[in-house]
């Protein structure tokens, strides 16, 4: 989806922002105690699954402080300056978002906990002349956002220095279906129930797959029909995006296909799997396997991915004997 339009369908505050309802409730009472203390609020961690609205959250959560907020990426902030250069930027009670907060390296994220902690940083001032000497800086208090797919990946240390944890999990149909009736409005796309109820149906429990469905089903409305998303456009156009009856898409059937087909039934290896289907192991462990996991697809074992019944059942694969 376009960058544009993703903030287009951003809710901007609590209000507008579906579900996770138990993560909300919380959420405003840590905002409205820091508010009241006149105080920065405590380090967020959000983790669980891609496209679940922790980026949306870090932004409501400055939002509803009142204040900025700076956005960067683990995958980005490769040298301590990097984030000094972030963090002496930062006013009173700013947010400083980092995406992908696993993929920190050590260096840096040794750098941070100061800052974290005592919101003090080193700084080298002349490095590289004879001067060079590591000067002390206070920062100004601010509350550091962590998001991240694999927290499992995080280390215990960073992990420590977080005073709110939020996991979030998948979206219930109902709650997906008031998301793609809330973008359609705001994009004035013309929808029926059953249609969006289907879209909800097949998004992976995913609001970010629901609006990226949704935009790519108009366009089938508005070409192959009316401009209405109707029942009829909108499973020709799941059918075209090679995504099925139970919202698993091309990538999800590969994967549990390879298993079934190849080691009838597993176990396999993560790095055999994703040299199969030509995709990134990581990739297939944050985005793909999750879901195939909590749909009751793909179970994990010490010896590596196991299809299950259920799969075999969905991709019309008998049982064979090992
Ligand atoms: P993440 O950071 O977890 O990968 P994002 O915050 O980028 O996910 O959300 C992906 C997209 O889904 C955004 O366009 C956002 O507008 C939408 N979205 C996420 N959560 C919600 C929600 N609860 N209600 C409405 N839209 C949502």
């Amino acid at each position: 989806m376009s960058a544009l339009l993703e903030v287009v369908l951003n809710p901007k505050n609590i209000k507008e922002f579906v579900g996770q309802r138990d993560v909300l409730e919380n959420l405003k009472i840590f905002i409205q105690a820091a508010k009241k203390r006149k105080e920065s609020l405590d380090h967020i961690l959000f983790h669980g699954p891609p496209g679940l609205g922790k980026t949306t959250l870090a932004h409501i959560v400055s939002n509803e402080l009142g204040v900025n907020i700076s956005v960067t990426s683990g995958s980005v902030l490769d040298k301590p300056g990097d984030l000094a250069g972030l963090l002496i930027h930062l006013n009173l009670n700013d947010v400083l978002f980092i995406d992908e907060i696993h993929r920190l390296s050590p260096i840096v994220e040794e750098y941070l906990y100061s800052a974290m902690e005592n919101y003090k940083i080193d700084i080298i001032i002349d490095s590289g002349s004879n001067n060079a000497r590591s000067v002390q800086i206070d920062l100004s208090p601010f509350t550091l956002i962590g998001a991240t797919t694999r927290s499992g990946l995080l280390t215990a240390p960073m992990r420590s220095r977080f005073g709110i944890n939020f996991r979030l999990t998948y979206y219930q149909k109902e709650l997906l279906k008031k998301i793609v009736d809330r973008s359609a409005k705001i994009l004035k796309i013309p929808i029926t129930e059953e249609a969006s109820y289907e879209i909800a149906n097949r998004s992976r429990g995913t609001p970010r797959v629901a609006n990226f469905l949704l935009r790519r089903i108009r366009d089938f409305a508005q070409i192959k029909g009316n401009g209405t998303i109707d029942i009829k456009i909108c499973n020709l156009g799941l059918q075209s995006l090679n995504v099925d009856q139970h919202g698993l898409d091309e990538m999800d059937n590969r994967i549990l296909l390879y298993i079934i087909d190849h080691f009838k039934g597993g176990p396999v290896g993560i790095n055999t799997i994703a040299t199969a289907v030509s995709e990134n192991s990581d990739t297939i462990e944050e985005v793909y396997e999750p879901f195939l996991i909590q749909e009751g697809y793909l179970v994990r074992t010490p010896r590596g991915r196991k299809a299950t019944m259920l799969a075999y059942e969905h991709l019309k694969r008998k049982i064979q004997k090992k």
